[in-house]
């Protein structure tokens, strides 16, 4: 029997799934079907999450317009692309499951685009050896958000939408509920639940430049860690290559990797189409070494070197970061991507629709007559949540991750359409292995009024500093210093720097104050909360950047400029004990040899 708590409005359900992206609606469809009571809880308005801005598509080897794709290419793609840090059960399940998950979606009512023949089409994105990321123009997040809702509301899931979660609740070592606000009257509820799944997505608001929204504050990641989980490889944070750098109000918006996908071409100040002179050793032999072979590429895709601007995210931004601090940036500190010269304008507006009128609106770009300025922004993170590759399972019973949250999956670098993939894949996983667990429960966990008090008075902290600092200005610090010290390319000594600051920000943050005496409609006060987790986070980052004394994948070092094999075989795991974060090294699980034969063959 649960013990009464001081919060008056509480929900009993077996799962409770935070996140209502593709992840969260998956995993929760997954939950309901095992005949779990299922919640989901969302910060936003249901079908408002990052999920719905994905645009280039979902990588899944179906094979539909190269035969020859099959699971163990996408497998061996995605393992280099991470640059073999990667959890391999993951990549092996991601791979060998991504095809009947997009199947399903389609019997589930998503329309795709086709080819000649009727069948879904596949794009070519960087890093995947063959076009495999099953689309809907330039809009594929939205039909999956679509399909996946249409189907959970169908199902009669509970939806609590604009609602924050703000801390996991515990029984002992086990999940008991968790903790949470209305964002519009500002009211507290509680969950009881024995099984929580976080699908809460990513960390981009931590950093200035971003492709990410408001939501993106890293929420699940530090409510894992306050409870007790592990973060593996937070030093992995993904700066896409091109993101919008004009008008200043509009900086870090995404440009969808399709558009070099389409034959889109990077140029410096000077017209030089540049990403030749950066093929890394690594990539060599199936990269096109001159501009007659790489566009030979795009005419038919069957040569086999593919062109340098699709070479994986990391390499493509270092490159760009690189062009720029060499003084041969745009004039608005980018440089040039062309599609106008490539396409004819009916196919850009056909092809990548929404890029058309996203420049045409927000810039005043034509990008059927001129080049888009283009720069890195920071765009997802690879590290997250340490989960058990087949269940999802964090390390703390009851709790499960999928999506964005969770860490492993895409070792150092993930891949362009491999994380709406994931989501699928993993979400099913996270909801049936939640299910499971409940159903296979001795006794239900209870929640005590003790914890949920604790929880209260931390929400309530922030309207009992009267005269305190605007919540925003520490925000806005917090973003600057981790764009300037724990960007793109990282130095010891500037990351040490940062971890100086993030203490600092976290003295000032415990003196935020609120405008306004009610919690409701109160943006203040959801921003004072908002910094626990950022602050949680960005340390987690910054600590893993400077502990990770090499160059891999999304952590690129100016002091330690190598990949180092023996960096190559080990995690760097974070623990939060008694408020501190510790971090340790971790072997990475060894690969059956049947495995580790796919990356000797010669394709
Ligand atoms: C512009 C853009 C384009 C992209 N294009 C592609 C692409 O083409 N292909 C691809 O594979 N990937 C793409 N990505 C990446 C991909 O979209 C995301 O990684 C993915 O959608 C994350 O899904 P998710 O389910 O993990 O979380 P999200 O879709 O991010 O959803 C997170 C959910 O958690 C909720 N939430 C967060 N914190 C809390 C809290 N404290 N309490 C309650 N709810 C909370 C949010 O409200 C939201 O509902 C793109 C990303 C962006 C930003």
């Amino acid at each position: 029997m649960a013990e009464p708590t001081n919060v008056s409005e509480q929900h009993d359900y077996d799962v409770v799934v935070v996140g209502a992206g593709g992840s969260g609606l998956r995993a929760a469809i997954a939950a309901h079907e095992a005949g779990a009571r299922t919640a989901i809880v969302c910060k936003s308005l249901l079908g408002k999450a990052h999920t719905v801005m994905a645009e280039g598509g979902i990588a899944a080897a179906m094979g539909n317009v190269w035969p020859e794709d099959n699971w163990q290419v996408h497998f061996r793609d995605t393992m280099r692309g991470g640059k073999m840090l990667n959890n391999w059960r993951m990549a092996q399940l991601h791979a060998q499951e991504a095809p009947e998950r997009v199947w399903e979606l389609e019997e589930w009512g998503a329309l795709f685009d086709r080819t000649d023949e009727g069948k879904i089409s596949q794009r070519d994105f960087g890093g995947h050896r063959y076009a495999r990321l099953a689309h809907v123009g330039d809009r594929t997040g939205l039909e999956m958000i679509r399909t996946l809702q249409q189907r959970a509301v169908d199902l009669g899931i509970d939806v609590f939408m604009e609602c924050t979660v703000t801390r996991l609740l515990l029984d002992g070592q086990r999940v008991a509920g968790a903790f949470g606000y209305w964002r519009e009257t500002g009211s507290f509820l509680t969950f009881r639940a024995p099984a929580v799944v976080l699908a809460t997505g990513g960390i981009g608001k931590s950093f200035q430049v971003t492709s990410n929204s408001w939501e993106y504050t890293g929420d699940g990641h530090a409510m894992a860690l306050w409870a007790g989980a592990s973060l593996l490889n937070m030093e992995f944070v993904q700066f896409h290559p091109t993101g919008m750098v004009w008008p200043p109000s509009v900086k870090g918006i995404l440009i969808t990797e399709s558009v070099r996908g389409e034959g889109g071409v990077l140029r410096n100040s000077e017209g030089k189409r540049f990403m030749f002179d950066y093929i890394p050793e690594f990539f060599k032999a199936e990269t096109a070494d001159n501009e007659q072979e790489a566009d030979a590429w795009y005419a038919d895709h069957k040569n086999n070197r593919r062109p340098p601007e699709l070479l994986p995210r990391d390499e493509v931004a270092r490159a760009i970061n690189s062009e720029i601090k060499a003084g041969r940036g745009s004039p608005h500190g980018g440089v040039f991507l062309d599609i106008a010269s490539r396409r004819s304008a009916a196919d850009i507006k056909r092809r990548l629709p929404s890029m058309y009128h996203q420049f045409k609106e927000l810039g005043d770009v034509d990008i059927t007559k001129e080049p888009m300025e283009v720069a890195p922004t920071c765009h997802y993170v690879m590290g997250g949540i340490e989960v058990d590759a087949d269940t999802q399972a964090a390390k703390v019973s009851g709790l499960y991750a999928a999506g964005e949250v969770s860490g492993g999956m895409h070792g150092s670098n993930r891949l362009g359409g491999n994380s709406l993939s994931d989501l699928l894949v993993f979400g099913k996983r996270a909801g049936e292995s939640a299910a499971s667990y409940v159903a296979g429960l001795p006794s239900r966990p209870a929640i005590s009024s003790r914890d949920v008090q604790a929880a209260t008075d931390e929400a309530l902290a922030p309207f009992s500093n009267p005269g305190g600092e605007n919540p925003y200005a520490v925000m806005k610090d917090l973003q600057e210093h981790m764009q300037s010290l724990v960007g793109i390319i990282r130095k010891g000594e500037e990351l040490e720097l940062a971890l100086k600051e993030i203490d600092r920000l976290k003295e000032r943050a415990q003196h935020v104050s609120v405008k306004g005496s009610g919690r409701s409609y109160n943006p203040g006060w959801h921003t004072a909360l908002d910094l626990r987790a950022m602050l949680t986070v960005s340390e987690c980052i910054a600590r893993a950047a400077l502990e990770r004394k090499e160059s891999r994948g999304g952590h690129t070092r100016d002091d330690y400029p190598q990949t180092d094999p023996d960096w190559g075989k080990v995690n760097l795991v974070l623990r939060e004990r008694r408020g501190v974060i510790e971090i340790a090294k971790q072997p990475l699980p060894v690969m059956p040899d049947d495995l580790k034969t796919l990356f000797e063959e010669t394709h």
